[in-house]
């Protein structure tokens, strides 16, 4: 049973982050609530307070800029159907497509995802491979942090208590990048997920001549370990090969993955399971990427596993 709290509904990030700090440990930022409420109706969180940042001014805003900017209060839904996601990288529509379930979808923000930092985020994952930085606001001012240094483990982010997350901010890939996400799970949420983004010379006619050859491969690697991780050896296994000759490459470049994650045996499974797992879906998810990038879209599907 949830137990009488306050809300707090601030219009500016300046009037959220004061009463963050004038109340303390009494107060917790509220979005949608998908994972706020659950823990406090099991009792694990007694906060007194909550602050709504929903009506923040900019929170819940999707920008153009050289940056594709995503307020940390747009929902899931909203970033499914923002024509402006889809046109400056519409794997990132896709993927938010397949979070959760409709309903977590429809309150659920990108915000509060990225905040709560569960390891099982596909947000999280995806968001390696757009060299994501997030913005966070508190009385001091603002200030911008890689993702990867914003997510340092399960549940355990860099934002300190009075500030907010205002927003996340994504690199969209050059033109000739090709990409694919696959997640695989039996619950509900993934048991393992793997972004991967190839760049190919002379794609669109940026080679100079490297015909082509993949100049820029990305791997992420999520929901297994800690926290998700770019697989910067595997990546740079794929660097130079031949968009039309990647098998090997992609059979190599999955096995470098999964020995360089730090899986956990817990309800999800085994340790060596989420190892081999990871070698198997990295290598399915480059295989995509490949296709695509040679213009063609694999019909292949796998069960369990939902292909972005
Ligand atoms: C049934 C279920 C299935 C799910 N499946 C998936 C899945 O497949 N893939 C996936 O990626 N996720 C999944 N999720 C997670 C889901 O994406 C998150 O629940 C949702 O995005 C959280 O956003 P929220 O706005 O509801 O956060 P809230 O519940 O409001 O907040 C979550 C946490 O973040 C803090 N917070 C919120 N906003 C801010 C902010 N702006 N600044 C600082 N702190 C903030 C809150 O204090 C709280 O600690 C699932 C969740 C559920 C319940």
């Amino acid at each position: 049973m949830l137990r009488p709290f306050t809300l707090h509904r601030p219009e500016t990030a300046e009037e959220a982050c004061a009463l963050l700090a004038g109340l303390g440990e009494d107060a917790a930022a509220y979005a949608g609530g998908t994972e706020l409420l659950l823990l406090m109706k099991l009792g694990l969180l007694r906060p007194r307070h909550l602050v709504d940042v929903k009506r923040i001014g900019g929170f819940g805003d999707i920008a153009d800029g050289p940056r594709l900017t995503i307020g940390a209060a747009v929902t899931h839904r909203a970033v499914e159907r923002s024509a402006l996601v889809r046109a400056r990288c519409s794997l990132v529509g896709a993927v938010a497509r397949h979070v959760a379930n409709v309903r977590v979808r429809n309150v659920g923000t990108v915000g509060g995802n990225l905040a709560f930092a569960d390891p099982h985020s596909d947000l999280a994952t995806l968001f390696l491979t757009l060299d994501a930085a997030v913005e966070l606001v508190s009385p001091r001012g603002r200030r911008e942090l890689p993702l990867a240094e914003f997510v340092r483990g399960p549940w355990e982010t860099a934002r300190v208590a009075d500030e907010l997350l205002a927003s996340i901010r994504l690199t969209p890939w050059p033109g000739e990048t090709a990409a694919a996400y696959v997640k695989f799970g039996v619950h509900e949420r993934p048991t393992l997920a793997v972004a991967a983004a190839l760049r190919v010379a002379g794609a669109h006619g940026a080679g100079h001549g490297r015909g082509d050859r993949i100049v820029d491969a990305r791997i992420a690697v999520g929901c297994v370990g800690p926290r998700p991780t770019r697989a910067a050896a595997a990546e740079a296994r794929l660097t130079d090969v031949s968009i039309t000759d990647v098998e090997e490459a992609a059979r190599a470049a999955s096995d470098v993955a999964a020995a360089s994650v730090d899986p956990a045996d817990d309800l999800y499974g085994s340790a060596d399971y989420k190892r081999e797992m990871v070698a198997v879906f990295v290598r399915r998810a480059l295989r995509i990427a490949a296709a695509r990038a040679r213009g063609a879209e694999p019909s292949e599907r796998f069960p369990h596993a939902v292909v972005a």
